[in-house]
């Protein structure tokens, strides 16, 4: 089943993505812990450890929603340094800085709404770019990867953790079984809303896999660029410089 969604336009499905997290926001954190029993915080870990950053640089975490990324970023960067947490969808960002606010971070992180497809940031700005979770939402990810690759400084570089393909068979059709049936009916019972879970289910199904994806990032200019699968491939760290 492909849930109707191949054959949405452009606007439809970007008033979709905006729907889904208007409806999910609140309860955004805890269906994280839950739909992915707690591991998602180590691939979040995995992520800053590869980040390279340093006290007083200048990360983007684009399409930071709920701001797990940009809190542990504004501890690495400092007083000295700037994180700027920018998302489409202004209830996933007022989440996030209610709660990095309440965990006394405040002055060095800027929220931003934004559009990962024409970031409003000046050329050469950045040293970090994370988007978790996040690419995969974006309508063209061509352009979303282009406008990153401008606002990145020469000798930056960008991080894209997102799901992608198992790389057996047989975890592939444990994981298929887990998205379509499980993951949709937890979104019902805890969240009132097994739709918007169909949808993430379906949309982790369209993403293009590890090789695409690298080439993609090559494609907009990004140089070395590798990728790390983690939990057998169900999701995969890419990483590409602009030099
Ligand atoms: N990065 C966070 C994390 O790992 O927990 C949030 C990930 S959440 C699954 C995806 C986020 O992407 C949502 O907050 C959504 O609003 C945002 N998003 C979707 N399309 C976007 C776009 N075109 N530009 C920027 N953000 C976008």
């Amino acid at each position: 089943t492909d849930f109707g969604f191949k054959q949405v336009k452009k606007d439809e499905k970007v008033s979709m993505v905006a729907d889904v997290f208007h409806s999910v926001a609140a309860k955004y954190d805890i269906m994280n812990d839950l739909m992915s029993m707690g591991v998602h915080r180590l691939w979040k870990r995995y992520t800053i450890d590869c980040s390279g950053v340093k006290s007083g640089q200048r990360v983007l975490d684009l399409a930071g929603g709920t701001g797990d990324l940009a809190a542990k970023f504004s501890r690495i960067v400092g007083p000295k340094g700037q994180v700027v947490l920018a998302d489409i969808n202004h209830s996933m960002l007022k989440v996030g800085k209610d709660k990095l606010t309440n965990m006394g971070i405040i002055g060095n992180v800027d929220y931003v709404q934004a559009n990962a497809e024409c970031l409003p940031f000046d050329d050469n700005h950045f040293d970090l770019i994370t988007i978790a979770f996040g690419l995969r939402n974006v309508t063209d990810k061509s352009a979303a990867l282009a406008s990153m690759y401008r606002v990145l400084k020469p000798g930056g570089r960008l991080l894209v953790l997102e799901f992608s393909k198992p790389s057996s068979q047989a975890l592939s059709k444990v994981y298929d079984a887990y998205s379509f049936h499980v993951l949709p009916r937890m979104g019902q019972l805890v969240a009132n809303d097994a739709e918007s879970y169909r949808y993430l289910a379906e949309s982790i199904r369209m993403h293009p896999d590890q090789d695409t994806l690298e080439g993609m990032m090559q494609e907009v200019g990004f140089e070395q660029t590798s990728y790390h699968n983690l939990t057998g491939g169900i999701v995969a760290l890419h990483r590409g410089f602009k030099f």
